[in-house]
Parts: structure tokens; C-alpha cells; sequence
């Protein structure tokens, strides 16, 4: 890109460091240059030099050093383009961008306009309900009942909503704003104007803070018995819940210096925490744990901790954590999970049993490999060859979604023992399925009868290649894999180059009748899409990656897409394996805070991250451009999300049946699932 050298030299030339750091570091004067706390190594004496005359700093003690864009990114978490434009806009330059079109610019421009405007709205009422947190003697009551100190309260900014249904209206000069609203403190009733009342009535309320520090939405906590007990902001132009952690921002310096952060489940046990001597812990804000949640954290250390109380509920939650974390699973990095006994929290564990007893909770943690296997394991009888293909069935998921390395290759040495194959078989068996999810090209099915007969593999299961049954009739033992539990040492090879996976047939098939649906390896014409689908020669295998990969190319060629996708399809791209699924929840972090981008400006910005090999890989080579009008591209990756989307619904399907034993609830659910893959399906058709 884009970004010239000469710009960010201007920019360095017109920020003074010295502001930039001093909005994060306490800093004082000392000779030439100014000292302070290092925030990137914890110290008590200052070590940590800025040079004005430089516009440098430095820290003797852990040798960090840099300017004020790097300083941006590796203590604010900023990204690259993120620093520059806010340094930027601090001294109000525009960023030249020439891959920017004026609309883009302009459009970018306003999205950043209005979240400016509504932090200070929110920040605004986060002072008014400081003020009022001073003046009543009941909430100060309460904090200090919980024994949180004055020095926490005021870091934590914490306050109180007042009664009434318009506190709010002697603060902001005009009550009928529509920022008010927007910003998620008022509520406008069905009724209309006449209806606006305060969202947070009564409440003791927590400033929820973005990584810059701005106020980004709020938590309030009643002090009675009311409903419901908390209350969050609503989804706002600044605030996404599935984003953001609560305490981030304040925990930011003691994650570094405990060398660690501290997930937990809500606000009241950062602040109790960060009163115990545990200033390092984080919340999610009444949401499951979600990757982009593990990566943001993973921005500011590579060892997190997950706390969850000892309760089914908190069993759910770790269940989810760690999806979230699997992806972020590399060999450098360190993520366990704690489980406290059933009746406490943190802040009642700590109270109960010290400081030093969490701490040593803290330490003897659930590393994630170990939480991997039991959750896998959950429910099955080992003793048993149906446990054991039980069980690699449920881990096959967990173990795809781990990054390669180290790690990954010994936890599979030991599922393979658990279910007493040995590595290479459990390896083979499990690659061969992937092979087999993909769904062939357009191939002729095979009469029915004809099928075993047909199979040139002599291991692979009689049904390899059987024609899809009826939608109705389709049955999990459609999944080749598992077939033979712990018995079959090897299985069946799986189908080379050439071959063909025995996968889901269903989804090969059109609901509409016998037509066979476009493969979807990327390659698209416009003849093919005019045309019906006539029998096509059996092609190479596509790789298991070439949908996430397509589908990659066609985001970051097309950001705006991302507006238009619905929930489910944000889920499916996310949780994507490494590196796509953290590639699409960077992506949608860029066109949160940016809006749409153009691909260089997202090349610049994806420098040294973790997904920069796999996203230039992706729109580098014979297929890098993305072809065609935008509706036709629009219809491409609606395709190819129904096909993610599906997939994901027969899994979740397969394990349904399995516990359709059990569990009567199972069917029902099913079922339920049968209908949504029944409707994508459908639109599959039209659209094709
Ligand atoms: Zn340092």
C-alpha cells in the first residue's frame, strides 16, 4: 500500500511521543528525557526512558523501545493502520490512501466520526454516575461491603445509576438526542418520544472500557433482589459484546507484569479480584468466551487462565472458552482452566480460603490438552470399542481446530491410545474424512445396487459410493470413519488424487430433484453458472481448505460483504480451523472498527500478524481476482456459506443421533436442525 513512507514520517515528525506515551504512563521529568513505570515489564523503580529530542522511548530494564506508532500497537494492542490513523487524527491529518475510493474514505471517515461521538456521549454519563456514586452513602455501602477500596472504585471508574426514569435528562442538554439512544443509555418505548426513560435505573454501574480507554458501554449490577440481577448495554455502534472483555483496558499493565490474564465470568469479580491482589483479571460481559475474545487477549500475553465456577453452568461456559480457544492453541502459547468448587466464585474462594489458596489454584490449572481430552471423553465408556469411537468422534472436532505444531501432533498420539489405534491410523482416518465433508463435483451417481460392486477400494466401506438416499432417511452411519470403532487398525485408505471421498451424499443433491449441484473449488465461470450441471469428469479431490480459502478471497476483495451476513454465517466463518477462522474474526474486527477496506490497505495492516501467509496466499496466484459482477460474486459466497452452514448442521446432527439413545430431547432437535438444513438447501437451489 499505500500508506507512504514519506506520511508516516510527516506524522512521527508532527505527534510528540511524549503525549502518546504519557497518555498511558505516568511520566516525569528527569534531565533531557522523561521516566516513568514501565508498562511492557513490572518495576517499582522507573526504568523506562522517553526522549523527546529522539521521539523515542526506551526501558532499561526489559529493552523495549520504539516510537509512538509502535507504542500504539504493542501497549494499546493497536494494529498498524489503527495507530497511524489515530495518531493521525490527533493532529489532524488525513491518511493518504490511494486504493480508497472518495465513498470509502468518506464512508470510513463518518463510521469513525460516530463512534468518537458516542464514546464521549458515554463517557459523559460515566462521569455523572461517578458524581452520584460519591453523593450516596448506600452504593459506597455496598462496594465497601464487598471490600472495594476507594483506589479500585476510581480505576474501575465506577458508579451508580440513580432512581427515576429521566436521571439522565439534567446531564445531556437535550433528553430527546437521538445519541442517547444510540449510545444505548435511553430507551425509546413504542409509543414514541414521550416514552424515553434511562435504561440504567438504580444500578451500580461499570464503565466497560475499549483497549484506548474510551467508554464504550456500561454493566449495572442492582443492589436489591430486581430483575434481571445485571444489565448490559445493548449492541451499539461501539459496543459488541462478543468482542469486547470487561477490565481489558485496566488489567492491561498487571497482565504483562503477573505474566498472565485471568478470564472470569462477570465485572463484580474483576473489580474483587483486582482488590485481592489479582489486578491481571478480565470478563466476558454475559456471553460465552468467543475466539475473537482469546485473540484480543492473546494480543497482550501468551498465557490465559479461564475461571469458571464449579457449576454445570460453568462447565457450559468452559466448554465454549475452549472452543474459543483451540484455534489460538499454538505451542508458545499457555491456556488452562480453573475450576472452582461448586459454591464459590472467585471473590467467595478467595475470601474463604486466602489469596495464597487461589494462587494455588491458579497454578495447578487444567491445561487445555487435558481439558481437550476430557471434554471428548465426557460421557464415554472407554471400555468399550462404541465409547472409544464415541469418543474420537467428539475429539475429531476439537483436535481439527487446533493450529499444527507440537501440541497438536501429541495430543493426537494420545487420542489414538485412548482409543487404541495407534497415531497414524487415527491420523489417516481422520484426514480421509476430511476429505470425504467436501462434496465431490458434479459426478453421476451411481445406481444404488451398483455401488459396493463399484468401490476400487477394497477397505473403504460398501456405501463409499452410493448415490444420496432420501433426504429423510439419512442416517449418521453415513459418515464412513467411525466404522469398526477401535477394531479396524486402519480402516480404509484414504481415496487419492483422483478418487473420491464416500462423504455426506445428501449434499451433493439438490432439493429440488435429481440435479447435481456445482462444486465449489473456486472455480466459477459464467457458462457454468448459466448452464444446468450436466455430469462433469470426476476432478482431483479438492483440498479441504479451498471453500475457506475461496471464501476468504471473495471477503477480502469484497469487505462489504461482511454487512450482509447473518449471525449464523459470522459463527460458521469464525469457527473455521486455524489459520481461516481467525483470519474471518480479524476481518470482522477490521470492518467493525474501519468499515470496508480495500486489500491493500488490509495487506498493510495483516504485517507480522498470524494470518498474513494464509490471507496473501489466498489473493496472490491464478485466482486471486475475484471475477464477475457483484451480485454474481454476492451469490458465490452465499454458496459457499450454505455449504459451511450445512456441514456444520449434519455434525451437530451426527452427534444428536448418537444421543438420540438417551436423550429424547435429541430428536427433537434433530429435527429442528433438519428443517434449517432442509430450507439452506433450498435456497442453494435457487440461487444455483
Ligand atoms: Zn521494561
Amino acid at each position: 500500500m499505500t500508506i507512504p513512507q514519506s506520511f508516516i514520517q510527516e506524522l512521527l515528525a508532527r505527534v510528540d511521543v511524549v503525549d502518546i506515551v504519557g497518555r498511558y504512563v505516568q511520566l516525569k521529568k528527569g534531565g533531557a528525557n522523561f521516566m516513568g513505570l514501565c508498562p511492557f515489564h513490572g518495576e517499582k523503580s522507573p526504568s523506562f526512558s522517553v526522549s523527546p529530542a529522539k521521539q523515542f522511548y526506551h526501558c532499561f530494564g526489559c529493552g523495549k523501545n520504539g516510537n509512538a506508532i509502535s507504542f500504539l500497537m504493542d501497549h494499546a494492542g493497536m494494529g498498524f493502520v489503527e495507530a497511524v490513523q489515530d495518531l493521525a487524527q490527533g493532529v489532524g491529518l488525513q491518511v493518504p490512501d490511494d486504493d480508497i475510493s472518495p465513498q470509502e474514505r468518506e464512508r470510513a471517515a463518518a463510521a469513525r466520526q460516530k463512534q468518537a461521538t458516542l464514546s464521549d456521549v458515554l463517557e459523559k454519563a460515566a462521569d455523572a454516575y461517578r458524581r452520584h456514586l460519591r453523593e450516596s452513602q448506600r452504593d459506597i455501602g455496598y462496594f465497601k461491603g464487598r471490600g472495594v477500596s476507594g483506589a479500585v472504585a476510581k480505576r474501575y471508574g465506577l458508579g451508580y445509576a440513580p432512581e427515576g426514569w429521566r436521571s439522565l435528562a439534567s446531564v445531556f442538554p437535550r433528553y430527546d438526542d437521538p445519541l442517547l439512544e444510540e449510545s444505548g443509555l435511553v430507551i425509546v418505548g413504542e409509543e414514541g418520544q414521550d416514552k424515553r426513560y434511562d435504561r440504567f435505573r438504580d444500578r451500580v454501574m461499570f464503565p466497560i472500557r475499549n483497549v484506548k480507554g474510551e467508554c464504550i458501554g456500561f454493566g449495572g449490577r442492582v443492589l436489591g433482589d430486581d430483575k434481571p440481577k445485571y444489565l448490559n448495554s445493548p449492541e451499539t455502534p461501539v459496543f459488541h459484546k462478543g468482542r469486547e472483555l470487561y477490565g481489558l483496558f485496566e488489567a492491561r499493565t498487571a497482565i504483562r507484569e503477573q505474566g498472565y490474564a485471568l478470564v472470569t465470568e462477570g465485572y463484580m469479580d474483576v473489580v474483587a479480584l483486582a482488590q485481592l491482589g489479582f489486578p491481571n483479571a478480565v470478563a466476558t460481559l454475559g456471553t460465552a468466551c468467543t475466539p475473537e475474545h482469546v485473540h484480543k487477549l492473546l494480543r497482550f500475553t501468551d498465557a490465559v487462565v479461564f475461571s469458571f465456577d464449579g457449576d454445570n453452568a460453568g462447565r457450559r461456559a468452559a466448554r465454549k472458552a475452549l472452543d474459543g480457544a483451540l484455534p489460538h492453541a499454538t505451542d508458545t502459547r499457555s491456556i488452562k482452566f480453573l475450576f472452582l468448587p461448586a459454591e464459590h466464585d472467585p471473590d467467595s474462594f478467595i475470601r474463604a480460603n486466602g489469596t495464597d489458596a487461589f494462587a494455588q489454584h491458579v497454578g495447578n490449572a487444567v491445561p487445555l490438552s487435558r481439558f481437550l481430552v476430557e471434554s471428548a471423553s465426557e460421557g464415554c465408556d472407554l471400555a468399550t470399542a462404541e465409547g472409544r469411537a464415541h469418543m474420537a468422534s467428539n475429539a475429531r472436532p476439537l483436535w481439527t481446530a487446533l493450529p499444527d505444531g507440537v501440541l497438536k501432533r501429541q495430543l493426537l498420539g494420545e487420542l489414538a491410545e485412548l482409543t487404541q489405534l495407534n497415531a497414524r491410523d487415527l491420523s489417516e482416518l481422520w484426514s480421509a474424512g476430511a476429505g470425504a465433508r467436501e462434496p465431490a463435483r458434479a459426478t453421476a451417481p451411481a445406481p444404488r445396487s451398483q455401488a459396493p460392486a463399484a468401490s476400487p477400494y477394497a477397505d473403504e466401506p460398501p456405501w463409499g459410493d452410493m448415490p444420496p438416499p432420501d433426504l429423510d432417511g439419512w442416517q449418521p452411519h453415513h459418515e464412513p470413519e467411525y466404522v469398526g470403532g477401535g477394531g479396524t487398525s486402519g480402516g480404509y485408505e484414504a481415496p487419492g488424487a483422483g478418487g473420491y471421498g464416500g462423504g455426506k451424499p445428501p449434499f451433493r443433491k439438490n432439493s429440488g430433484g435429481g440435479d447435481w449441484k456445482k462444486g465449489s473449488n473456486g472455480k466459477w465461470s459464467k457458462r457454468d453458472k448459466d448452464a444446468p450441471w450436466p455430469p462433469q469428469p470426476r476432478l482431483p479431490r479438492t483440498p479441504a481448505m479451498g471453500r475457506a480459502d475461496h471464501a476468504a478471497r471473495l471477503l477480502l476483495s469484497h469487505m462489504a460483504f461482511l454487512e450482509e451476513l447473518t449471525h449464523d454465517d459470522h459463527a460458521a466463518l469464525c469457527a473455521q480451523p486455524s489459520p481461516h477462522g481467525p483470519l474471518f474474526t480479524w476481518l470482522e474486527a477490521q470492518f467493525h472498527e474501519h468499515g470496508p477496506l480495500a486489500w491493500a490497505v488490509l495487506r498493510e495492516s495483516l504485517r507480522e500478524h498470524e494470518c498474513e501467509d494464509l490471507a496473501v496466499k489466498v489473493m496472490t496466484g491464478a485466482h486471486a481476482q475475484t471475477e464477475g459482477e457483484l451480485a454474481e460474486l454476492r451469490l458465490e459466497l452465499r454458496d459457499l456459506l450454505n455449504r459451511m452452514l450445512i456441514e456444520d448442521i449434519a455434525e451437530q446432527q451426527k452427534l444428536l443421533m448418537l444421543q438420540a439413545a438417551q436423550d429424547p430431547t435429541a430428536l427433537e432437535r434433530y429435527r429442528a436442525l433438519e428443517q434449517k438444513r432442509k430450507i439452506l438447501l433450498g435456497v442453494n437451489t435457487t440461487t444455483a
